[in-house]
Order: C-alpha cells, then structure tokens, then sequence
C-alpha cells in the first residue's frame, strides 16, 4: 500500500520551546513513531520544517518552508509560541530574502494563506500566552486574533497549555489523518478539542470531596482542597486529572501544587498571583473562560 505523506511546517515564534520539548516526551506514540512510522494505517507524517530539531539549517531549509505552497496537495501549519507584531514584528525573524531578514509575522501570514488547518500550539500561539503578558511590549498575539485583523479564514485548532500535553498534539493531529477538520461541535468555544478541554479541572480533581465539605489547606503542605491557596481548577478546562502527565505518573494537584490556569486565554496574568486565591471570582471566571 503507497504511504501517503502529511506534511507538516512547524513555526516558533515568541516563547521557551516547551511545547515542542512536551511533544518530544510523547510516550504512545513515540516520537520516533511520529516520525518516522505510519501514525495511522497509510499516512506518514512529513515535518519539513522544525526550527529545533531539523537536521539542515540556512537557506536551504528556507526553501524547504516556502516550497510547501508550490507542491499539490495540503499542508497543516503547526504555530509554537505568539507572533510579534510591534516594531514591524522584527522581534522574531525567520531567515533572510535579499540579506535581509524576514518578520516571522511575514512568514507566518505567507504560509498561513495556504495552509489546510494551523495549529495552536500552547497557550503563546492560542491566546498570546506569557509572550503576550503586560506590559507586551513586543505586541505578541495568538495565531487566531493575526487571523482576525487580517481578515483570514483559515480553519484554527487551538490546543493550548503551557505546555500543552503531548497527547492533546498527538491526538489532534491523529484526528485530522483520520477524520480531516473536527466538527464545530466537536471544539469550544475557544476553538479546542472537547476531546481534551471539554471539562473542568476542578470536575474530576480527587480533591474535590474536600472543597465540597469546606475543608480547605492554608499552606501547601496541608491535606485539603488546594483553593485558598490559588488552585485555578474551577475555572481551567483540562483533562488533567484524569491523563495525568509524563506517562500517567503524576499532576499538579497530585504532586500538592495548584493548576495554574495554565490553559485559558489570560494566563499567566489574570490567574497570577498563582499561589493566592482568586479574590473576585464573579469579575474573573468570564475572563478566564467567556462561557
Ligand atoms: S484542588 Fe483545585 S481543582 Fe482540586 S478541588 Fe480544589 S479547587 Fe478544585
Ligand atoms: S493542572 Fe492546570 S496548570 Fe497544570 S497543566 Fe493542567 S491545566 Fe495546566
């Protein structure tokens, strides 16, 4: 049976490369699996283009990331990290044209155009992320509010966190082999997979008996609901509880540490300070998550 190729351009932009480092530590799938075996029966995944840990460098690779839009056939633009648009978006560049270098900004808006589906990669590239925290002084925006001004309407899978599990790429990107473009029924409004933001942290956490009896921790080492301490949960869509992270050994609440909100748009600044209670939940739940 011919293996068809996916190919895949990966953009990084205004962030810390953890999400990428978080898709590397992908235990089912490997990476290696990823890579380099079929992900789904008959369709293999062609990364042409990843700043991190592509083997080529310079103008070549360049070429590689601009020819995409000339071979048939579609392409998914994978974004990490928000795009800077103040100063001209010279505050990430991506190669060079004529000595020059090229705004990430241009590129992304170049390869966007084209693209069968982008996807979000963290909170950065959903939302603006900590890129995009005050006083945003590069003007860092997520890939879909570029989309917005632009007046772009390209399909948006967001699949945000900081970082996002490996299986929350791993798994959106199996869906779109297999399926194509998830239903809107199937993404929040914010535009993620239900599949993996459909519930509440605070829906699932094993300490939520205690916040329900009023038992509260004051400090971190007390047995307790982890609330008063800053425990963003209740407001956090996030499978958390229940995947757990690096192979289903442990998460925040399970290791005695608040969720910090680290999935909605807003983080880090309306969920900080992260270890004080939210003082005014009424005025932040509808800005944390505007449902
Ligand atoms: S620790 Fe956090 S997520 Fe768990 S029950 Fe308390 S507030 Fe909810
Ligand atoms: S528990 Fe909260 S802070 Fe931790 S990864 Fe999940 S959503 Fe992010």
């Amino acid at each position: 049976m011919e293996v068809e190729q996916k190919r895949i351009i990966w953009l990084q932009g205004a962030g810390c490369t953890g999400c990428s480092i978080s898709v590397l530590n992908s235990v089912s799938p490997t990476i290696k699996n990823l890579l380099i075996d079929e992900v789904v029966p008959g369709q293999h995944l062609s990364l042409l283009f990843h700043p991190t840990i592509m083997a080529g460098s310079g103008e070549p690779v360049i070429e590689v990331m601009l020819d995409v839009r000339k071979e048939k056939g579609p392409y998914v633009l994978v974004v990490e990290g928000a795009v800077p648009t103040a100063g001209g978006g010279f505050f990430a560049t991506v190669g060079e044209e004529d000595g020059r270098p090229v705004t990430l900004f241009s590129r992304f808006l170049t390869l966007a155009r084209e693209a069968s589906a982008i996807i979000a990669l963290g909170d950065c590239s959903s939302f603006g992320g900590i890129p995009a925290g005050r006083p945003n002084p590069t003007g860092c925006k997520g890939v879909k509010d570029i989309l917005t001004d632009e007046k772009l309407d390209v399909p948006v899978i967001n699949v945000s966190g900081c970082a996002p599990h490996p299986d929350w790429f791993v798994g959106t990107v199996a869906y779109l082999l297999l399926y194509g473009l998830p239903a809107p029924d199937q993404l929040d409004e914010l535009g993620r997979p239900k599949a993996f933001y459909g519930k509440l942290v605070h829906e699932n956490c094993p300490r939520r008996p205690y916040f329900d009896e009023g038992k509260f921790a004051r400090d971190l080492s007390e047995e307790g609901c982890l609330y008063e301490v800053g425990c963003k949960g209740p407001f956090t869509y996030a499978d958390c509880p229940t995947r757990k992270w690096n192979n289903g050994v442990n998460w925040v609440v399970g290791a005695g540490s608040p969720c910090l909100g680290c999935t909605e748009p807003g983080f880090p600044d309306i969920c900080g300070p992260f270890y004080r209670k939210i003082s005014d939940l009424e005025k932040v739940k509808p800005r944390i998550n505007p449902r």
